[in-house]
């Protein structure tokens, strides 16, 4: 009996197998560069050796690298999407018109041949053997040689040459607070092959999806700037500029420029700023790692980029805590770039003369939501920006406004705008492909936000905590997508969860409930939206006294940790829903938490007269 058991057993678990053969796996990089940066001409050479390993379960007959630099040309695709979006990006694009009537024209269509951006690969070998490859705007087609079969490590030699673009968006030279370098999207970059296929997105916009390994990156640079970004410096006595052991000499190179070799291990990226006038300070985070701030030397923004650092801390404690622990020993907030973008390791952000605290918060938060759980970011932009806004929010209300850190409704108003609108898009839209800019951000970051405050509602609050440590856990250095969070949170709460990712993030259905009508004991709720949801309804009687109820959705098939009185569930198909009291009533409200996004709340309230 024993034996048939097991074997049928086997035979069981060889079907599951059969079914879903392909494990989780995912491809790995090992770069080695060295470029050699001209910072009068912003023209660089370089040479990278990359190490790719194909853990997929499939044979690989092209590769495909992205030269992002490339996007910054009169005519690009980023080009003729400026010129075609209804709302560009105002940093890219200049206003020739007026305030009230204005005409935006694209600053790439304005780029001379000395100011465009470009990489260009002069040579590359795989197996040490000439390849061919071909450029088609910002994507580089590699045909190869041989196959790389599954399993199969290939070294790639490629030579190249760029230069960096006049600022325009998010990397670029001399940016509008003169930091001369903002080195991001900076190198041919091996686009990611995952369970989907070929990640080889054009830059037109946004954003990224990057392979995990290691970077061995040296840079040679004028001796007079400095060097901030991803990765430990390896030579810090032989570079100086902050970085050294002060109670060693620093012995530096006799040439014009010095040669700074940093490493970072378990990536998807690597972004650089410089500038010859740095001030870098450092400031280390209680058992936690170094944060270094690297900010232009003018009187007028010192006074924020010294207040932030102290905060930034204790956000770093915040997310470590809430998430999961930082894992690397250092994490640099460099002045650079356009705004404030978030890299590995280390994030770029201008300004300082107003604070910059909220910035780096989110671009922090960031470090969790992408950097170590990268999800891909063109496809899947409201999970890390969404979970970025949500738990920055938090750590904003705890540690800036002594508030208790807990999620709210405050955030929801640009929502019920795009839907007021009828401008808004499903989030299953790939990020480049939102008919507007504002559909994109407000789907991003606001609705993406409001899936984890609603889910709040839906699964109860420490059951969301929960989740969040769990999805860390689980998907670390790994490439996540909506349905791991979604049956993470399953797992923890035991609710069911498939109606509410479909409809909050692969529809546009919105949530309206009503009291249709109250009668002495009686109420009846109607749904009038097309999202379906639980439902809090708070009852107070002609006592004075009231009394909370909750109606779970029949789908969850569960119900959230409650004090409320738990009601027979509610389907999808009725309509209406109707509960009788113990007492007379006076008023009922569904929702007082306001976490459940209802784009009607005039329904949500009655009140005997
Ligand atoms: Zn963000």
């Amino acid at each position: 009996m024993k034996k048939l058991l097991t074997s049928v057993i086997v035979l069981f678990t060889w079907v599951i197998s059969a079914q879903n053969n392909t494990p989780y796996w995912q491809q790995h990089v090992n770069y080695t560069m060295d470029v050699d940066m001209n910072v009068n001409t912003f023209q660089y050479k370089g040479t990278q050796k990359l190490v790719y390993t194909n853990n997929s379960p499939d044979t690989l007959h092209k590769v495909f690298y992205h030269l992002y630099f490339n996007a910054f040309q009169p005519n690009s695709e980023m080009d003729a999407r400026l010129q075609s979006i209804k709302d560009p990006d105002r940093r890219m694009v200049t206003n020739i018109g007026t305030k009230e009537n204005p005409k935006y024209e694209s600053r790439i269509a304005k780029l001379k041949p000395n100011e465009i951006g470009y990489l260009k690969v002069l040579s590359l070998k795989q197996n040490g053997k000439n390849v061919k490859y071909h450029t088609e705007g910002t994507v580089l087609e590699v045909t190869l040689n041989s196959p790389i079969k599954p399993g199969e490590k290939v070294t790639f030699n490629m030579v190249f040459e760029g230069q960096v673009p006049v600022h325009i968006r998010r990397a670029g030279r001399n940016n509008k607070d003169g930091v001369a370098l903002s080195m991001a999207q900076w190198y041919p970059k091996m686009a990611e092959y995952d369970f989907e296929g070929w990640h080889a997105h054009p830059y037109i916009a946004r954003e990224f999806h990057g392979v995990w390994g290691d970077f061995d990156v040296t840079i040679h640079i004028d001796k007079n700037y400095t060097v901030g970004g991803t990765g430990y410096l390896q030579n810090p006595q032989e570079i100086g500029h902050g970085y050294e052991d002060k109670s060693q000499k620093v012995i530096k190179s006799k040439g014009k420029k010095l040669s700074w070799h940093f490493i970072a291990p378990n990536v998807i990226d690597f972004t650089w700023a410089a500038d010859p006038d740095y001030i870098h300070d450092t400031y280390k985070v209680e058992n936690g790692p170094l944060l270094h701030f690297l900010y232009k030397n003018d009187k007028e923004i010192i006074k924020n980029w010294k207040e932030v650092q102290p905060l930034t801390a204790e956000a770093m404690k915040f997310y470590s805590k809430n998430i999961g622990a930082y894992p690397w020993k250092q994490y640099s907030v460099i002045q650079g770039g356009d705004g404030g973008m978030e890299y590995a390791m280390c994030t770029l952000v201008t300004g300082g003369k107003n604070s910059i605290v909220g910035t780096v918060f989110h671009e922090l938060a960031h470090t969790w939501f992408q950097h170590i759980l990268a999800n891909n970011e063109s496809k899947h932009s409201w999970l890390d920006e969404g979970f970025t806004t949500y738990i920055s929010s938090l750590a904003s209300d705890k540690i800036l406004k002594g508030g208790e850190g807990k999620p709210s409704a405050n955030g929801y108003r640009g929502y019920f705008y795009v839907v007021d609108a009828a401008i808004e898009e499903p989030l299953t839209t790939h990020a480049d492909r939102f008919n507007l800019n504002v559909a994109f951000s407000v789907g991003s970051y606001v609705k993406g936000s409001m899936f984890l405050s609603q889910l709040n509602y839906i699964i109860g609050e420490e059951n969301v905590k929960k989740t969040l440590k769990k999805y860390y856990n689980d998907f670390k250095f790994k490439h996540p997508t909506p349905n791991d969070i979604k049956r993470t949170a399953e797992k923890v709460s035991g609710i069911q969860l498939d109606w509410y990712l479909n409809e909050w993030i692969e529809t546009i259905h919105t949530i309206d409930y009503a009291i249709d009508n109250v009668e002495g004991k009686e109420v009846t709720l109607k749904r009038i939206g097309r999202m379906p949801m639980p439902i809090d309804v708070t009852v107070t009687y002609t006592d004075g006294t009231t009394e909370n109820f909750n109606i779970p959705l029949r789908m969850m098939r569960g119900v959230k940790p409650t004090n409320a009185t738990i009601l027979k569930d509610w389907d999808w198909a009725h309509l209406t829903y109707r509960f009788s009291t113990p007492k007379e009533i006076k008023s009922v409200v569904i929702d007082k938490s306001m976490l459940m996004a209802d784009i009607d709340r005039s329904n949500n309230e009655f009140k005997t007269e």
